[in-house]
């Protein structure tokens, strides 16, 4: 076999790898605490279920338009509305399986070898990934603990180049909870407008998950630049519906046929039924949204301190998401290193910080998707075994 090789450039996301070993070795009977994944503990809310069920039942069995059912499109477009005072054509949304493909879709739309495209780091990997899987120049904006790690304006048009085609930018942020501030969106939309060849990718997949009464600022609310922003969000974090693959983009007029032929090559259409149950969401009570924040909030009140306590280890307060992303770099290992001995030692899965980019040494991401028992044994395992200090080699 002769494969492309452009398969070899194609990274992964090493939140499934460590899934895939805690699994394994809870299959072979050791007690694992799973800190490692992303989603939400939570139940998709009943009502959301019983949505799907209903259209399964009335016979939603097939193909829908490419783009999405238009009621789903246009409860996106009121959701947006409602939430961000952003007037969003229906047309320019495009729903597709996940959050994860409008990303895939809207670095294959400008990324080609010479092309540069800027991500942060430490940052969802997959950008990084798909950057490189298209040959382009990724461009890595570095985050920092000081600023929280929210986006930096300066950072980030100080990278930029006549051959920058894309910014990628994610707030609130994976794998850090770092929000950026209004102040900083404002000065970047400023700065962008010098730049009027560079499009933005806004992953806001968190944009409902806020702390401390934060109010989300979306990329959206930016009319300068709406013809050249791609705007991704989804229902797999806000409403507990990760295997459900359901997720979307609004799309700048020029890109909604080009991405809606991607969609057409690649998977047709959203599962008719997953799109009914999305329409539920949209337009249903959101009780139980708040309810798992207050949950999540409750979790990150417990965890941030615990980490503090630890031999070596300081936390900052997350300002969004539900990842704790501690700086052990007084602990004396590196970030991969922490992690390995944690799962094998501790039985406590968490991800380096380095899964994340080069940036993330010195760091370990602990999602507190998982109960407040659960987050308490694994504390409990982690400082009685950095209690023991420093390995020796
Ligand atoms: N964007 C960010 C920043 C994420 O953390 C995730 C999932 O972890 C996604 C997008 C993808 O979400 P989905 O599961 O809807 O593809």
């Amino acid at each position: 076999m002769h494969t492309a090789a452009a398969l070899s450039r194609l990274g992964t996301e090493s939140a499934f790898e460590v899934l895939a070993r805690a699994s394994l070795l809870s299959a072979e009977g050791r007690d694992i605490v799973n800190l490692g994944i992303g989603q939400p503990d939570f139940a998709t809310p009943e009502h959301i279920v019983e949505a799907a069920v209903r259209a399964l039942r009335d016979g939603a069995h097939g193909y829908t338009p490419a783009a999405g059912l238009p009621a789903l499109r246009e409860a996106v477009a009121a959701d947006l509305h409602r939430r961000n005072g952003a007037d969003v054509d229906p047309g320019h949304v495009i729903v597709q399986p996940g959050g994860k493909p409008s990303m895939f879709f809207a670095v294959l739309c400008f990324g080609e070898p010479g092309a540069e495209i800027l991500y942060p780091d430490p940052g969802f990997p997959i950008y990084r990934s798909v950057i490189d899987y298209t040959g382009a120049t990724a461009v890595p904006v570095p985050l920092t603990e000081a600023t929280g790690f929210a986006l930096d304006a300066d950072a980030i048009l100080s990278r930029i180049t006549p051959r920058t085609r894309l910014v990628i930018l994610n707030s609130p942020a994976n794998p850090t909870g770092g929000v950026t501030p209004k102040t900083q969106i404002d000065a970047l939309v400023a700065g962008l407008e010098r730049h009027p060849h560079v499009a933005v990718l806004s992953d806001e997949i968190y944009s409902r998950m806020l702390y401390d009464a934060r109010e989300h600022v979306s990329l959206l609310s930016y009319p300068q630049i709406r013809d050249r922003l791609i705007l991704l969000d989804g229902w797999s974090k806000t409403y507990a519906m990760t295997g459900w693959r359901l997720g979307y983009a609004v799309w700048p007029r020029q890109l909604v046929e080009p991405v809606t032929r991607l969609c057409i090559n690649d998977h047709s259409c959203v599962n008719a039924a997953a799109q009914h149950a999305g329409i539920a969401a949209l337009t249903g009570p959101q009780d139980a949204v708040e309810a798992m924040m207050a949950r999540f909030d409750a979790r990150r009140r417990a965890i941030v301190p615990a980490l503090n306590a630890l031999p070596g280890v300081t936390c900052s307060d997350p300002a969004g998401a539900f990842y704790a992303f501690p700086n052990i770099s007084g602990t004396h290992l590196t970030s991969h290193a922490a992690q390995d001995l944690l799962l094998d030692r501790a039985g406590v899965a968490t991800i380096s910080g380095t899964a994340f980019g080069a940036m993330g040494e010195g760091h370990l991401r602990l999602s507190y998707a998982a109960s407040m028992e659960r987050i308490e044994e694994a504390l409990s395992r982690m400082a009685a075994l950095l209690d023991e200090g420093p390995p020796r080699h």
